[in-house]
């Protein structure tokens, strides 16, 4: 049975497209693939659209998309995987940091390497399994100090994961006619070099950034905040599109507090970017506060209306934007 993470980070109106025609392939008649492909192509182009205001770099990819952003900052976008999961690379004078290491379908190190010689510093958003995928591939691995994802970090993506990276891989090759993906039978783990906590500040040399600690999506979430270049790279605790609080470690009261964090800071700080690990990037469009005010409500019970998808509980905020948790939540 398809699943709802199979769709995690494509908004709702076009979920309910592709269940229907997946729902639809069991016994009745489907939409075309056309169909499929014209939805797809639709998200594929709003996307592009957003991208559409960075200088797309030329590397030697057939997987990642590299784009330059301001400020030193390189998004490696991996266009083909339906959920457009991005990985940074933040050059400072005399290191560089990867916000995330991605799916490890194609390895990330060569092309960070295309546009940079500084020593990389891997620090993950998170542990989740779409954006470590390349740890092993580095020397020097940082996550937030916590057991759950020291230890997912080491053993790297389990075999359940693994197969439904291989399953969506499959899946959306097929509608995409990408033929030439190979999924690795195994992508293998790296036992964190370092473990970093909340206010911590790294040094790249010309350029400090600091450590926000915000758990909720996971337990090992964290923010990081580039004040001089008025950044915060928001991890999965926030993109636009669905944002999932699903995950055995994940904690709907955790989100609440993490995402007021983020909103605050974002506010008094005045943030212009906020980058988040898929989809897309918005620059002085600060939807934090109103996803605080919307959790807050949710929490407070006064939002009642939800959808319900298998054991998930839905909430729509706006056109991008939904919640997803636990059916026991809140
Ligand atoms: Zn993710």
């Amino acid at each position: 049975m398809l699943s709802m993470s199979n769709f995690k980070r494509i908004p709702l109106n076009l979920i309910v497209f592709f269940l229907s025609f997946f729902l639809c392939a069991c016994g009745t008649p489907a939409e075309s693939n056309e169909d499929i492909n014209y939805v797809y192509d639709e998200w594929q182009e709003m996307l592009a659209e957003k991208w559409s205001i960075f200088s797309k770099v030329e590397i030697d990819s057939n997987w990642f998309s590299v784009f330059e952003l301001p400020s030193n900052v390189y998004a490696f976008y991996e266009m083909p995987y339906e959920q457009d999961i991005c990985s940074y690379l933040i050059l400072g004078k005399e290191k560089a940091l990867l916000w995330d290491t991605g799916m490890g379908i194609e390895k990330i190190r060569p092309h960070v390497e295309e546009l940079t010689d500084l020593p990389v510093i891997v620090l993950n958003s998170h542990d989740d399994f779409d954006h470590i995928g390349g740890n092993s591939e580095f020397d020097e691995v940082w996550c937030y100090d916590i057991d759950i994802a020291v230890q997912h970090l080491t053993s790297g993506p389990t075999e359940a994961e693994m197969k439904e990276l291989s399953d969506e891989i499959k899946r959306i090759a097929t509608v995409m006619d990408l033929t030439d993906i190979a999924v690795p039978d195994h992508i293998p783990g790296k036992a964190p070099t370092k473990t970093v906590k909340d206010g911590e500040l790294i040094n790249l040399g010309g350029r400090t950034l600091e450590i926000i600690y915000t758990p909720g999506h996971t337990a090992s979430s964290i923010m990081l905040f580039d004040k001089e270049n008025s950044m915060l790279f928001t991890g999965d605790t926030y993109y636009p599109g669905p944002l999932y609080v699903i995950r055995d470690d994940s904690s709907f009261s955790d989100f609440v507090i993490s995402v007021r964090k983020a909103a605050d800071l974002a506010e008094s700080e005045n943030i212009e970017w906020i980058i988040g690990s898929h989809n897309y990037i918005e620059k002085g469009t600060n939807r934090l506060s109103s996803l605080a005010d919307f959790l807050e409500s949710i929490q407070q019970g006064k939002i009642t209306e939800y959808e319900t998808e298998d054991n998930f509980r839905n909430y729509v905020m706006d056109e991008d934007i939904s919640v997803l948790l636990l059916d026991k939540e809140p």
